[in-house]
């Protein structure tokens, strides 16, 4: 099997792997017990806590919160922040967000927010002048992605914040799940107030994220119980996910094959679009301003879905865009609020590679792919 769907999901690392295996064996204690047991899982929880804080740069290890996914991380963020700040029912966001900020945010427009969807343009980026005009005194909270999950576009996060921070009282959301463990995060120095990641994204198991609130930011808890995670979060800590995900943030800042990762996308890109005359890329030229693992390509006139199920019998795995979408068969939201026309759409494929990819991986993906696109052209 080649594995090119790691904007889905990763593998878990062996490392984390090791890391972890002991706590579902023999160190099975409650961090909460009050004997030497339970103090060992307490610090097994804390060191994994200033691991992660010291990827994302964050001050201070306090500032990070364990969930359980990317998607229960994205909601605390925003529904929190509504049910502290009643008033301030302003929230503004983009239309090319994840599924977890964008049916929050629809869902809150149902129930009485009012919501500012920012356009983005054809090559997926934001005009910061329509944030600007946006932003008003009653905004309550902003939300926008680091890296986008289908086209790996990146915003301008520092200079959004920025903004954010001159023209309002709001507080800053970013959703930063696709970005983490693939491009430097530094919380220290970014304007964000809140920051949510997921494990499975880099090489951790599924089941485990973390939520960061800089210091001086009040969010209501989570889930309301024992008192776990000084009270934002109730319930017995997922010692073993959570010291995994530890492992996998040490594990992204001692990792140095970023480069490798870059030119192998950029191989498999530039073959695709300079061998197959139908193949548009999705997303913006400029390769500074897109994650270094990710692909997205519409094969003009031909369908996604298809061409997947096609390089599925090979062996190999791709997406059609974000992974919650894969069944049916809408165009993706995305590539609909880049106005990619629906021809283009419907062909989009999403190739996203990861740190056990290799050049053989991406010249048997281009071998395949032209008998795919061959056999489909002439049927
Ligand atoms: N945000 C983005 C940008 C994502 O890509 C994803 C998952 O694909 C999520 C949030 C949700 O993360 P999780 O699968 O951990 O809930």
């Amino acid at each position: 099997m080649i594995y090119l769907d790691n904007n889905a999901t990763t593998q878990v690392a062996p490392e984390v792997v090791d890391a972890m295996q002991p706590y579902l064996t023999e160190l099975y204690g409650n961090p909460s017990s009050a004997h030497a047991f339970g103090r060992r899982m307490r610090s097994a929880v804390e060191a994994a806590r200033s691991q992660v804080a010291e990827l994302l740069g964050a001050v201070d290890a306090s500032e990070i919160v364990f969930t359980s996914c990317g998607s229960e991380s994205d909601n605390w963020a925003i529904g929190g922040f509504l049910e502290q700040h009643p008033v301030r029912r302003h929230i503004i966001t983009t239309k090319v967000e994840h599924e977890a900020v964008r049916n929050l945010c629809q869902h809150l427009a149902e129930i009485g927010c009012e919501v500012t969807w920012l356009e983005v343009d054809r090559n997926g980026e934001l005009d910061l002048d329509d944030l600007r005009k946006a932003l008003r005194r009653e905004t309550g909270i902003v939300s926008v992605m680091l890296a986008n999950n289908e086209t790996g576009v990146l915003f301008p996060i520092e200079e959004i914040g920025r903004i954010v921070r001159e023209n309002s009282d709001a507080v800053f959301h970013v959703d930063g799940v696709q970005a983490v463990g693939k491009i430097p995060v530094n919380l220290r120095e970014w304007p964000v107030d809140l920051f949510s990641l997921s494990g499975h994204k880099f090489q951790a198991p599924k089941g485990v994220g973390a939520l960061y609130i800089r210091r001086g930011v009040k969010l209501p808890p989570f889930i309301i119980g024992g008192g776990q995670e000084n009270g934002r979060r109730s319930g017995t800590e997922a010692v073993p996910n959570i010291v995994a995900l530890g492992r996998a943030c040490k594990l992204a800042r001692e990792f140095f094959g970023h480069e490798q990762i870059r030119a192998l996308r950029d191989h498999l890109e530039d073959q695709i679009l300079n061998t197959f005359p139908q193949s548009h890329l999705n997303g913006v030229a400029d390769r500074t301003k897109r994650l270094p693992n990710t692909s997205n390509i519409s094969f003009e006139g031909l369908d996604g879905p298809t061409i997947l199920a096609k390089l599925d019998q090979a062996g190999i795995c791709v997406s059609t865009g974000s992974a919650c979408n894969a069944e049916s068969r809408e165009t993706s939201g995305v590539l609909r609020a880049m106005k990619v026309p629906y021809d283009l759409a419907r062909g989009a494929i999403r190739f996203s590679l990861g740190r056990y990819n290799t050049k053989e991986d991406v010249d048997h993906t281009l071998e395949v792919l032209a008998e795919v696109l061959n056999h489909l052209e002439n049927s």
